[in-house]
C-alpha cells in the first residue's frame, strides 16, 4: 500500500447514452480504490460527443481540447445516437472521437479479451474452448494504411498507401513487450510478411527490438489469416498479439465477440501524452437512463488508467479481483445475471480490500 500525496487529474468525458451511466460506475470504483490505497484523484466532468454538440454545437469543445491535454489521462463513456446522426461529417460525434485520438496522439491501441469463469456459455465458441481466455491485442492505431500516401481514388483507379517507419514500428513493439512482462511473458506479432514488403518490414523491426531489448519475452509470429483462424480454433494459445492497424481493427472486432458481451470489454489508447480509456461499447441508446448498462467494461478501463497511466498497477489488480468476486456471485442481466447497473457496481465495491 502505498501513500504518496499525489492528486491524479482524471478528465471525464461520460458522453451519451449508456456513457454517463458506466462513467459513474467506473469513478466510484476508483474512489473506492483511491481509499484503500491512498491515491488522490481529481475529476473534471466536460461535455463531448453528443452532450457537447447539444450544449455548444460542437462535438469536441475548444474547452475540452484543453482539459485533456492537461490532464493525467482521461476516462471517456460513449458517444452519439440517432440524435445527432444527421449531421454533416464534421460536426459528428465519431468525428469528434477520431479528433480527440489524434489531439492525444495515442499510437496504441490495447484491448485486453477476457472470459471470466463461470461466464463461458456466453461465448458463441464451446464453453471448452473459450474458457481461460486471456489475450491482450496491441494494434498500431495512427499509421499504415489508415494514414499512407499516396491515398485518392478517381474513375479509373483507387490507391491506398501502407507504410511504416522504424520509429513507428519500434514504439508499438515495445507496448507489447512492456505488456506481456505484466501477463505471460508471450508476443505474437501478426502480419503479412509472405506477401507484403511493409510486412516484411515490419516483422524485421519487431524482431530487432525483441533482441535488443525484450530477450526474456517469448517472440513468434503469424501470418494474419492463419491468425483469425487460430483465433477462432483456439483463442486460450495468445497471451499479447501486436499488429498493424488494419489488421488489429479486424482482429480486435473478431476477438471482442469471444466473451459473449461487448459490455465487458475495456480499452486503453496510449501515447506519449495522457492515456485515452474507454469500453469497447458504443452508446446503446436502447438501453440509455434504465439502469441496466453493464459497467464492467468501464470499471476495467478505469483499472487500465491506474496500470497504464498512472503507474497504480496493484490497484489495478485489485479492481478486476473485485470485478471477478462480482461477476462469479452474480451478474448483470446481459450476461444472465439479476443485477443492474447500481447492484453491481455496490458488489464491486464491496468486494475491494477496505481502506487502511
Ligand atoms: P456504436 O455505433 O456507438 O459503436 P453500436 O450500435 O455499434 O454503437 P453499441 O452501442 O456498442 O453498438 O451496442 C450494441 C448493443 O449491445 C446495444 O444496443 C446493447 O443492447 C448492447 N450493449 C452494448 N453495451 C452494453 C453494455 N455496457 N451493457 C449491456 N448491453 C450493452
Ligand atoms: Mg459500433
Amino acid at each position: 500500500v502505498t501513500h504518496d500525496h499525489v492528486t491524479y487529474n482524471v478528465a471525464v468525458l461520460p458522453g451519451d447514452g449508456i456513457g454517463p451511466d458506466v462513467v459513474s460506475a467506473a469513478l466510484r470504483v476508483l474512489g473506492a480504490a483511491g481509499e484503500a490505497y491512498g491515491l488522490r484523484f481529481a475529476f473534471s466532468h466536460l461535455a463531448f460527443g453528443g452532450a457537447a454538440i447539444d450544449a455548444c454545437g460542437h462535438p469536441f469543445p475548444d474547452e475540452v481540447r484543453a482539459a485533456v491535454a492537461g490532464a493525467d489521462a482521461v476516462l471517456l463513456g460513449a458517444v452519439g445516437g440517432p440524435k445527432w446522426d444527421a449531421l454533416p461529417r464534421e460536426r459528428r460525434c465519431e468525428t469528434g472521437l477520431l479528433n480527440l485520438r489524434k489531439h492525444l496522439g495515442v499510437y496504441s491501441n490495447l484491448r485486453p479479451v477476457r472470459v471470466f469463469e463461470g461466464l463461458e456459455g456466453l461465448s458463441p465458441l464451446k464453453s471448452e474452448v473459450a474458457r481461460g481466455t486471456d489475450l491482450l491485442i496491441v494494434r498500431e492505431l495512427t499509421g499504415g494504411i489508415y494514414f499512407g500516401k499516396p491515398s485518392f481514388n478517381t474513375p479509373t483507379e483507387g490507391v491506398s498507401t501502407d507504410r511504416y517507419t522504424r520509429g513507428e514500428v519500434e514504439r508499438i513493439a515495445r507496448v507489447a513487450f512492456e505488456a506481456a512482462r505484466t501477463r505471460s511473458g508471450r508476443v505474437t506479432s501478426v502480419d503479412k510478411a509472405n506477401v507484403l514488403d511493409v510486412s516484411q518490414f515490419w516483422r524485421d523491426v519487431v524482431v530487432g527490438v525483441h533482441e535488443s531489448s525484450y530477450p526474456d519475452v517469448t517472440l513468434d509470429h503469424l501470418y494474419v489469416d492463419n491468425a483469425a483462424m487460430q483465433l477462432v480454433r483456439d483463442p486460450r494459445q495468445f497471451d499479447v498479439i501486436v499488429t498493424a492497424n488494419l489488421f488489429g481493427d479486424i482482429l480486435s472486432d473478431l476477438a471482442a465477440v469471444i466473451p459473449g458481451s461487448l459490455g465487458l470489454l475495456p480499452s486503453a489508447s496510449l501515447g506519449d501524452g495522457p492515456g485515452l480509456f474507454e469500453p469497447v461499447h458504443g452508446s446503446a441508446p436502447d438501453l440509455a437512463g434504465k439502469g441496466v448498462a453493464n459497467p464492467v467494461g468501464t470499471i476495467l478501463s478505469a483499472a487500465m488508467m491506474l496500470r497504464h497511466s498512472l503507474d497504480q498497477g496493484e490497484a489495478a489488480s485489485a479492481i478486476e479481483a473485485a470485478v471477478q468476486t462480482a461477476l462469479e456471485e452474480d451478474p448483470t442481466t446481459d450476461l444472465g445475471g439479476s443485477r443492474g447497473t447500481e447492484a453491481f457496481t455496490e458488489a464491486v465495491l464491496k468486494a475491494l480490500p477496505t481502506p487502511v
